[in-house]
Parts: C-alpha cells; sequence; structure tokens
C-alpha cells in the first residue's frame, strides 16, 4: 500500500526517537564538535570577562574628575596594554593610558578613548565630561561563574566552540552520529574506474550516497556493489547491520524479477514499517525497524535515491543525532515556468530559486527524470507540487525549499 510522505515521515521520526543505541554519546574535542548536538550542559567554573577591561585604546579615569568642571586636566601615570596587570590604584586627577582588553586600573571607572583627547607635555585635556562606566566592559557582563550559557541540545555552530574555548573546555559530550551501512545492488553495475561496456553503467549512487551520508555530518560503512543475487545480497545486508546503525540499501527495491531487498527484509523478520511512498521522485523507498535498527530500501534511480535519502534518511539521522528542527524549512515560491506533472503523488521538482526584489522565484532547470542527475546539479532548491495537483503554471505560489544544506 502507498503511504502519504508526511505519513512516512511521521513514522520514521518515531521510530528513529525510539532508537536505543549503546553507545549514544562521545566525548570529543571541541574541534570535532562542528554540526553536532551537546548532550550536556556546560558550566561555567569563570566570569566573563574574568575582569573589568577596557573596549578602547585610551584614557582610563575616574569619571567624577571629570564632571562639573571647565577645564579638565589629568596627569597620565603610565601604559596599561593587554595582559598588564596595573599594581597602583588610580588617584584622584590620573589617567593611565590603556589598550583595548587591558585590566582597567582599580579605582578607574571610566575609559575615554584615544581619539576624544589631547595630551601634551604628560597631561591629558578632555573636553567633555566622562560618563561612569564609559567604555568599560563589566566582569561576568558576558557570563557569570555558575552560569549555563550552553544548554544540552545546543547544534555547534563556530560561535559555540569559540565560547567553549573561552571557558576552557577543550572537550565535550555530544550525541554519537550514527554509523550509515550501504548496500548497493545492480547486475549492471561497474566500478567508476571502469571503460562503459555494453549493458553497464558506472555505479554513481554509492558515491552520492557517501556525500549525503558525509553531509549529514555522519559515518559510513560500505560493503560496496553486490549482484542482484538473493543470497549474497541477504548475506551483505546482515553484514552492514552488524556494523552500523542505520542500513541503507540501492537498487532492487521495486517489483522487477531481480529486485530482492523486499523478499530478504521479509525473510529476515525485519517489522516493516512501509514499502512504497506517494512521492516522486521516490516511490519504491521501504521501511524497516530490524533489531533495534533502522533500514532503508531506497530506489536505484540517482536522483530518486537522493531525493529519498534527503526526505526520509537525513532527518532521521539528524533525530538520531539530537538535533531538532524548529521550523519549516519551505517558503513561498512563484513559478517562471510552466511544469507539467500527473496526479496521486507529491512531485519534487529540481529548480533554481531565485530572490528578485523580495520575492522568490522558481526557475526550470532541466528534465526531472528520476534515472538524470543533470536537472539537479543545475538546481539550488526543489519545489513541491502537491498530490493532488497536476500542471501548474507561470506566476502560480508553491512551496520551494533550498536544497542540500
Ligand atoms: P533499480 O532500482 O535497481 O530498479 O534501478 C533503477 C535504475 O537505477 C536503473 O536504471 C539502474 O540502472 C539505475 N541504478 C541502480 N543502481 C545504480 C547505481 N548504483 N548507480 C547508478 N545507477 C543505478
Ligand atoms: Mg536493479
Amino acid at each position: 500500500m502507498m503511504i502519504e510522505v508526511w505519513e512516512a515521515k511521521k513514522i520514521i521520526n518515531e521510530e528513529a526517537k525510539l532508537l536505543n543505541r549503546n553507545e549514544k554519546y562521545e566525548k570529543i574535542h571541541i574541534l570535532d564538535s562542528l554540526n553536532k548536538v551537546l548532550s550536556e550542559d556546560i558550566y561555567s567554573f569563570d566570569n566573563l570577562p574574568p575582569f573589568d577591561k577596557s573596549a578602547m585604546d585610551g584614557y582610563a579615569i575616574r569619571s567624577g574628575d571629570t564632571q562639573n568642571k571647565e577645564n579638565i586636566i589629568l596627569k597620565i601615570k603610565s601604559l596599561v596594554k593587554a595582559g598588564d596587570f596595573c599594581e597602583e590604584s588610580i588617584k584622584e586627577n590620573e589617567a593611565y593610558k590603556i589598550m583595548t582588553g587591558a585590566m582597567i586600573p582599580s579605582g578607574s571607572d571610566a575609559v575615554i578613548q584615544i581619539e576624544s583627547v589631547k595630551t601634551e607635555n604628560g597631561d591629558l585635556y578632555i573636553s567633555q565630561e566622562v560618563k561612569k562606566g564609559n567604555n568599560i566592559i563589566k566582569l561576568g557582563e558576558e557570563i557569570l561563574k555558575g552560569d549555563v550559557p550552553l544548554k544540552k541540545g545546543t547544534l555547534i555552530r563556530p560561535p559555540e566552540i569559540g565560547l567553549l574555548a573561552s571557558l576552557g573546555y577543550e572537550f565535550i559530550t555530544v550525541y554519537k552520529a550514527p554509523t550509515v551501512g550501504i548496500v548497493i545492488t545492480g547486475d549492471e553495475l561497474i566500478d567508476i574506474k571502469s571503460e562503459i561496456e555494453n549493458g553497464k553503467i558506472r555505479n554513481s549512487n554509492e558515491y552520492s550516497l557517501k556525500a549525503l551520508i558525509k553531509n549529514s555530518n555522519s559515518e559510513v560503512y560500505s560493503v560496496g556493489i553486490v549482484k542482484d543475487n538473493r543470497k549474497a545480497l541477504k548475506e551483505k545486508i546482515l553484514l552492514a547491520f552488524e556494523k552500523s546503525d542505520i542500513v541503507i540499501t540501492s537498487g532492487g527495491a521495486s517489483v522487477g524479477d531481480y529486485d530482492f531487498v523486499k523478499d530478504i527484509i521479509h525473510e529476515i523478520e525485519a517489522d516493516i514499517k512501509f514499502t512504497c511512498v506517494a512521492i516522486k521522485p521516490g516511490k519504491p523507498t521501504s521501511f524497516a525497524v530490524y533489531k533495534g535498527k533502522l533500514f532503508f530500501a531506497l530506489p536505484g534511480n540517482p536522483s530518486a535515491l537522493i531525493n529519498s535519502f534527503e526526505e526520509f534518511v537525513k532527518p532521521a539521522i539528524k533525530s538520531m543525532m539530537g538535533i531538532t528542527e524548529k521550523e519549516s524549512e519551505e517558503f513561498p515560491v512563484v513559478l517562471k515556468d510552466t511544469f507539467k506533472t500527473k496526479e496521486g503523488r507529491e512531485k519534487y521538482i529540481f529548480v533554481n530559486i531565485r530572490k528578485e526584489d523580495g520575492v522568490y522565484y522558481a526557475y526550470n532547470s532541466g528534465s526531472q527524470c528520476s534515472n538524470h542527475l543533470r536537472a539537479m546539479c543545475n538546481s539550488n532548491g526543489v519545489l513541491i507540487i502537491p498530490k493532488k495537483s497536476a500542471n501548474v503554471s507561470v506566476g502560480e505560489v508553491l512551496n520551494g525549499k533550498f536544497i542540500f544544506k
């Protein structure tokens, strides 16, 4: 039975959440944590900044010395540069030259920037009143000792890595990325280094799958090409299950005489959730659970395989890595071309989305045949034509999104 795209996504999401992997977390160096998700709260053992510091190159002064005065002349004592500790306290009508990032001398409560003053013979001439706290970044202003600046569930991006470093964390605990096992089937497949022979094509899916998995920040385990042979295929699928958290097969998933993947998932008594989705491209996509691991049978047609991965496998990987999508990636797109399709499935049309005067427009990028990759290579986005619609024309508005983000 063919199920709806939203239904398929819901089932996958529920199973991915339930999955109980043995080593769900891992402690890693912060530099290896980009795009992973924190599985612990991060406490601060320090105040940030750890001292009152100057935000500018200028002079540290006592603001009181500049108030209600006509001529403000202060005595310049010495220079405090970043990294220095000034042993002395500032006294009445004194100033210390100070550099950005340097610790404010005790007793000083303001910094006046270098561009706003004049100096002569060791004296500092100020022509305006300076407010208390001016150009001072206060101790603990950003983070106080005991704060939790990064919570469990935070996606780690470059600024999070910087913050972790400033807090003195070299290693952190994150949700471990799943290992994705891939099994490529098809008697027609030859290695990419081989010359084309009669009836044979190069095995491109293994490479796009590896790239898709890498793009999802996960590990890959490939058993390589397996012939369309029931016994050999079963052995390799079981091997992939042994080594991975998710198993993907490419090809052999439909109803042809040599499409054995569905028979094998029945034979190993996997819990089959669905075997056909109302999506184009990607209809012969199956999903099952086997010994607490996820199984996706993806179609062999190269762009169908990629579309199914992006729509069904990637969300499962994200969920296992602790990444929760807060908002839909879809937005309204106005058609610049006409697209002819059929009713009955949700159609994913690969297009070029361009923003013009604040409006997103979709341009045709070539043949949408699920056996071709060229249109996808010419596209930066996808347009989603609802199941019940068929032909759509210039000026109509549909939902779209950018791809491979
Ligand atoms: P299948 O899903 O096995 O019926 O294959 C559907 C189409 O995808 C056929 O035209 C295959 O030749 C092609 N195909 C299958 N596997 C691959 C692969 N690994 N690389 C490139 N094309 C493939
Ligand atoms: Mg095949």
